[in-house]
């Protein structure tokens, strides 16, 4: 029988070809995998569309919210025989917007990709983002949460940070380290997520650099904040303490400086405000910030927390949280994010 090999070279690769023409002679162009679509799409932010990154296998998978229900974006451009990122890192990172909303378009418009729909309820959630190259973070940055905390309103941003171990997820659970530290509170804040280069970028022009906005909890031990020689960042940043979710809504669809923002513990409400109530509003912010590091595709920056911490209570009044506590945050059009302390 002819073998075809100069299809076969391009279907799997010079390097493969060689070594299973060596091992049987011919080689089955049948048993190759097909190879991944490329990219036809160009490069840019997603519009009009909510996502989310939800588990298999243990894998994060880039999830997108429709009427049918959450469509699994690469399985669907696998069916399709399309371009898809596989994760919204990729998506984010690589700028491939225009992807998948052909992605999500032809999924709607094609029973091919039925299979490729997944009922909401029942999912495993990941972390919406995994592998930022910043998250930055922006404290006392409600005017009456600074004024509960007792200090006058910054004049600058006041700016610290996370890192990609501290990220968590919908439904996910915050290991409390009581041998280190104590004095554990809750921050629901709004999370601007990045979607392009930003370097000295102005107000003007900073929603343009927006991707989209989550629900985020800056969680904090108070205790290793404030009582550890002047800095914040080790009851800021521990493992696990960024949860952000469930939902990334992209910047098209949302006013980010007029949102409800709300927190509540145990079904208890603790913190209900807006985020007009922000000293530095997301604009401010990303070009401020944009200043000093350049900001990158997938950065997340939390943008502070409204009034109603309980470090924020006169002492007598301040009752910790503790393992068994459930927190839920949830921000008007982004969603609820829930977890539980352990
Ligand atoms: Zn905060």
């Amino acid at each position: 029988m002819a073998c075809d090999r100069r299809d076969f070279l391009k279907s799997a690769g010079v390097v493969g070809a060689l070594a299973a023409t060596a091992a049987v002679g011919c080689a089955q162009p049948a048993s190759a995998p097909p190879p991944a679509p490329e990219r036809t799409r160009g490069r840019g932010m997603a519009r009009g569309l909510t996502l989310l990154t939800f588990l298999r296998d243990g894998q994060p998978h880039l999830g997108a919210r429709t009427d049918r229900g959450v469509l699994d974006v690469a399985e669907a451009g696998r069916l399709l025989n399309v371009f898809a990122p596989a994760t919204l890192d990729d998506l984010l990172q690589h700028k491939d917007g225009p992807s998948v909303e052909a992605v999500v378009t032809a999924a709607l418009a094609n029973e091919t990709a039925a299979p490729a729909f997944l009922a909401e309820e029942g999912l495993e959630y990941g972390p919406l983002v995994s592998r930022p190259d910043k998250i930055i973070c922006v404290g006392l940055n409600y005017k009456r949460h600074a004024e509960e905390m007792g200090v006058p309103l910054p004049q600058w941003p006041i700016l610290f940070n996370k890192f990609n171990a501290s990220l968590n997820r919908h439904g996910g659970e915050v290991r409390l380290p009581m041998d280190l530290g104590g004095e554990f509170d809750y921050e629901v804040e709004l999370v601007i997520v990045i979607g392009r280069e930003a370097h000295r970028v102005s107000e003007a022009d900073a929603p343009s650099y927006v991707a989209g906005y989550a629900t985020g909890n800056d969680f904090t031990s108070r205790d290793l904040a404030n009582n550890r020689g002047g800095q914040w960042m080790i009851g800021k940043a521990l493992d696990g303490f960024a949860p952000v979710g469930p939902h990334l809504v992209t910047a098209d669809q949302v006013d980010g400086d007029d949102l409800a923002i709300e927190c509540r513990v145990n079904g208890e409400t603790r913190q209900s405000s807006r985020t007009s109530d922000l000293v530095f509003g997301t604009r401010a912010l990303v070009s401020y910030i944009s200043n000093y590091f350049t900001l990158k595709p997938g950065d997340l920056i939390f943008t502070g927390t409204p009034e109603g911490v309980i470090g924020g209570l006169p002492p007598d009044r301040r009752v910790w949280l503790k393992p068994g506590d459930r927190i839920e945050c949830s921000i008007e059009r982004l969603g609820e994010l829930r977890f539980d302390l352990v």
